[in-house]
């Protein structure tokens, strides 16, 4: 962290033994850069509970300030709490509070807690001012609104609920970013809304990403990545030069700071990190 802007870094928990050991040399080698804090995802319905307790527990070994994610969609309430409670007991201070997608096979349970600004009351309800809490933010919209007025009254709806700051879906076209920030001051709300920043080092798995989670790869950029082939090291550092012009864009332009999707890579967020002047 320098120059009041902050750099965090997002994880997820591995399902295998090798990818267990890849993680914690990624997570010592980013957490020796010192960033603000590392946040570490959680499946929908609880189904990487175990494995987020014990990234969470990782993390925390390693001296970082740890956020977990918490997804309430396919839970109970007593279910959430137990979490909650259960990250104070470890004295964790800073969640990220979403709704989640459910994973499919897991049937349809909508759980008790329908959106993330249902999940913010029930945490400020229920924990007070304990924890600080992230929310998520769509500045190319969520795939699922009803439209972009009705997404932004959803995002002041967490707001007004209790988040504290907000970290945004990736996206590669920074207008998106500013004018969101433009039209969520203009409804007097003031948390800092930090970019959400994706490494590009495979073509085809951001393809699949993006797909999914409504992120949009700009037409010249896709040609651009598609041109590449199996030229994995070209790409990874076109990808490189291209994540970081948009980052330093973002800070320069009045970002508050940059929260990296590491997808436990650490390779991939240095070659961005590397090139900012975050100071
Ligand atoms: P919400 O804010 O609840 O919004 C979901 C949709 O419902 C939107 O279309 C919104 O407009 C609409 N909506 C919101 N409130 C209402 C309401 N009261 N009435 C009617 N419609 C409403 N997913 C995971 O499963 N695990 C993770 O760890 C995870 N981490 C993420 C981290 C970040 C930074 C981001 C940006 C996303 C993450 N996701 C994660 C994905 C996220 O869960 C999905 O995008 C999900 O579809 C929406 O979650 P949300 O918290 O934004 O939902």
């Amino acid at each position: 962290m320098s120059g009041g802007k902050t750099i965090s870094l997002e994880f997820f928990p591995p399902r295998e033994e090798a990818a267990r050991d890849k993680l914690a040399q990624a997570a010592r080698e980013l957490v020796a850069r010192r960033p603000a804090y590392v946040s570490v995802t959680y499946g929908a319905g609880g189904s990487t509970r175990s494995g987020t307790a014990d990234t969470v527990e990782l993390m925390q070994s390693l001296g970082m300030d740890t956020a977990p994610h918490l997804s309430c969609i396919g839970s109970s309430r007593a279910e959430l709490l137990e979490i909650l409670d259960g990250y104070r007991a470890q004295g964790i201070r800073r969640i990220v509070a979403l709704r989640g997608d459910l994973p499919s096979g897991m049937g349809r349970y909508p759980g008790e807690v329908h959106y993330a600004n249902e999940l913010v009351s029930l945490i400020r309800e229920h924990s007070g001012d304990w924890f600080h809490i992230e929310v998520a933010a769509y500045p190319e919209v969520h795939p699922q609104a009803a439209g972009a007025a009705k997404d932004l009254d959803h995002f002041v709806g967490k707001v007004e609920a209790g988040a504290n700051g907000a970290i945004t879906q990736y996206f590669f076209n920074a207008d998106s970013y500013f004018d969101f920030v433009d039209r969520v001051r203009a409804r007097g709300v003031d948390i800092p809304i930090v970019p959400g920043i994706m490494p590009i080092t495979n073509h085809k798995q951001l393809a699949r990403f993006s797909k999914m989670c409504g992120a949009e790869i700009p037409r010249w950029l896709e040609w651009r990545l598609m041109d590449f082939g199996e030229d994995r090291a070209s790409l990874r550092a076109f990808g490189a030069d291209f994540v970081a012009d948009l980052s330093q864009r973002l800070l320069d332009q009045g970002a508050p700071g940059l929260h990296f999707y590491t997808l436990n890579n650490a390779e991939a967020t240095l070659a961005v990190w590397d090139k900012l002047n975050v100071g």
